[in-house]
């Protein structure tokens, strides 16, 4: 195994989770849990039970049997190791899953509702099939983890569950992508209840997600636009 890169996954987790405290996108606990997979191996790194104040040393090293073999888990972080494992068993382009209680989308899990594309943020993941949710397991139990890969087997393409009565689920192909859909996640279910406050919450048709998607697809292969260097996108 690379010691580097395993490192660099380890820092990558960390700076992933404090984003998410500084973003103020977590329940008041920090709650939240977050892997990442070492690539071209069926290891995992894993974190403890709570995204603020992580260091890269509270990362475990796990196989996806849920084998630790660097490090220590909590009692309590044990529980949810079938929680992560289970998704990258489930899909082989997922890098990274990460684990929160994010107060807006948990509401959405807690009305046990799918979480539908009403806003820009998500659609931008090409999200135009609604969040499923995943119904009310113990967190870990072979309940949970059953619920949660019927759900994902029912999406296929989603990198998201909702977990009914407790919280969310958000995968990306590394630690950046499963960063940004939490962010998409907590900032569409805000939008979407503030909303129901003015009116009524609307979906993006999917034709329109998939061109959103599409448009941020071409202007990162595109890169950045410099002051006199012209621009010969197509758009
Ligand atoms: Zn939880």
């Amino acid at each position: 195994m690379d010691d580097q890169l395993v490192e660099q996954l380890r820092m990558d987790v960390v700076r992933g989770a404090q984003a998410l405290v500084e973003a103020g996108v977590l329940s008041g606990t920090q709650h939240g849990n977050w892997s990442v997979r070492i690539p071209g191996t069926d290891h995992i790194l894993l974190t403890g039970s709570s995204l603020g104040g992580m260091k890269p040393e509270d990362l475990a090293l796990l196989t996806l049997d849920g084998e630790v073999l660097q490090g220590g888990l909590s009692a309590s972080s044990a529980e949810i190791i079938r929680m992560h494992t289970a998704v990258y068993l489930e899909r082989s382009d997922v890098g990274s899953v990460v684990h929160t209680h994010s107060p807006y989308s948990s509401a959405f899990a807690v009305a046990n509702r799918p979480l539908e594309c009403y806003a820009e943020i998500l659609a931008r993941t090409g999200s135009s099939d609604p969040i499923p949710v995943a119904p009310y397991g113990p967190r870990g139990s072979d309940q949970s983890v059953a619920n949660i890969v019927q759900a994902m087997r029912a999406a296929p393409t989603q990198n998201a569950v909702l977990l009914g009565n407790h919280g969310i689920l958000a995968f990306g192909i590394d630690v950046a992508g499963a960063r940004q859909m939490v962010f998409a996640l907590e900032e569409t279910a805000q939008l979407a209840i503030l909303a129901s406050a003015v009116g009524t919450p609307r979906t993006i048709p999917p034709h329109m997600v998939v061109a959103a998607e599409q448009r941020r697809v071409a202007f990162e292969a595109a890169g950045p636009v410099t002051a006199g260097g012209g621009s010969d996108r197509a758009d």
